[in-house]
């Protein structure tokens, strides 16, 4: 497609202006969906979005526009070749603002949506901005002229005075009545620039940063045949979203049974530090043990009914071992001055029934454990 009848843009937006209303009629507009027979909010795929009436992911949607360029006045419309127009549409929310930024990378117009009633918020601000840092061509919208408290003119003199937008480029429109939105589409407009074509396209202009991961958590199958599934979760999840990146990594400590299905560690923000006091508590650990040193006290396994051994090993050499002593119930309190052979006979099924839960016991380990054996490794 000739880059010069290509359109990229966004429709940017505070929540709830009435972003993916708009786009529901653009895409009618050109013809991508029919009228009232697509689903409502079209771009919202996500059962995330649909059940919460917001946007999460930038989806894409591509429409075909036939229209003349002013210059071409008096071309035959049927002759003209049509508009390919890409519409990005973003999440309004903060916490997605790293969508938003990634799919403005990807444009050179925005249509900023202003509620005509609520005017100008917090995030009409923010996105503009972003939009603006982007160098893109700014079209205002002033949405939802229909609702009775409606009022543009408040509505223009802000994006004067807070954006110094031009009121006479704002269209007035109602994404839920049609209004305003009538032929030709907004955004084959001669003021978005086509998209560079990729030799025009200076190097510095891949804006685009891949994002820089602040946060990270280990995710681990707590039932080792659900590996597959785990990983297969992951993969998609990661396909989905680019903020998303994944290392793999083993952990030996995870091969414990656990009723949870998926064992995350806490969420971390890794950062290098120093002991200003010179204490080196893994390195020291890790010499104790070189040197045949024996961890003595283990707090955080909750005692269990029956004895819990814990050992440390390389390869198959046992380099370290613990015996938890079982917590133990007392079953004689009972009798009193029993006989002697009642007594045993207590102690015996005791000790049988240890055995048994030794055997096919769950051993309760909370999850607190897991973050505390992975703080050292
Ligand atoms: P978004 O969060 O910016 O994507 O906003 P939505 O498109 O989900 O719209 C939020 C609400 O405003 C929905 O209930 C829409 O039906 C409603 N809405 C959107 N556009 C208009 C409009 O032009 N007029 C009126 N009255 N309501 C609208
Ligand atoms: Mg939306």
């Amino acid at each position: 497609y000739p880059t010069e009848r290509i359109r990229n843009f966004s429709i940017i937006a505070h929540i709830d202006h009435g972003k993916s209303t708009l786009a529901d009629r653009l895409l009618e507009l050109t013809g991508t969906i029919k009228r009232g027979k697509g689903q409502p909010q079209y771009l919202d795929k996500l059962q995330v979005e649909r059940e919460r009436g917001i946007t999460v992911k930038a989806q894409t949607a591509t429409m075909f526009h036939p229209h003349v360029l002013s210059s071409n006045h008096g071309t035959n419309q049927n002759d003209t070749p049509s508009f390919l127009l890409n519409l990005i549409d973003t999440p309004g929310h903060v916490d997605f603002s790293y969508e938003v930024s990634r799919s403005l990378a990807a444009c050179q117009g925005a249509l900023l949506v202003v509620d005509a009633a609520q005017g100008v918020q917090a995030q009409t601000v923010a996105n503009f901005y972003l939009a603006f840092e982007s160098n893109l061509t700014i079209i205002p919208v002033i949405n939802k002229i229909d609702q009775p408290t409606a009022d543009p003119d408040r509505v223009k003199a802000q994006l004067k005075s807070l954006f110094d937008l031009d009121p006479k480029d704002a269209l007035l429109t109602s994404a839920k009545t049609g209004q305003g939105l009538e032929y030709p589409h907004p955004c084959c407009d001669r003021r978005i620039p086509s998209p560079p074509g990729c030799c025009d396209m200076p190097s510095e202009c891949s804006c685009f940063k891949p994002a820089k991961h602040m946060v990270f958590s280990g995710l681990y199958p707590a039932d080792g045949s659900d590996f597959d599934a785990l990983n297969h979760a992951i993969e998609r999840l990661t396909c989905n979203d680019a903020s998303v990146s994944v290392t793999k990594e083993t952990s030996t400590a995870l091969g414990i049974e656990s009723e949870t299905r998926v064992i995350s560690t806490i969420p971390t923000v890794p950062y290098i530090f120093e002991y200003s006091d010179g204490r080196y508590v893994g390195p020291v650990i890790t010499l104790c043990s070189e040197r045949r040193g024996e961890q003595l006290e283990y707090s955080f396994i909750d005692r269990q009914m029956f004895e819990i051994t814990i050992q440390a090993a390389i390869g198959s050499k046992v380099i370290a071992r613990e015996t938890l002593s079982a917590m133990r119930k007392n079953v004689l309190a009972k009798c009193y001055g029993g006989d002697v052979s009642r007594k045993k006979k207590l102690l015996e099924k005791q000790k049988e029934g240890k055995k048994r839960m030794k055997r096919v016991g769950s051993v309760d380990i909370p999850q607190e454990a897991f973050h505390e054996l992975l703080k050292v490794s």
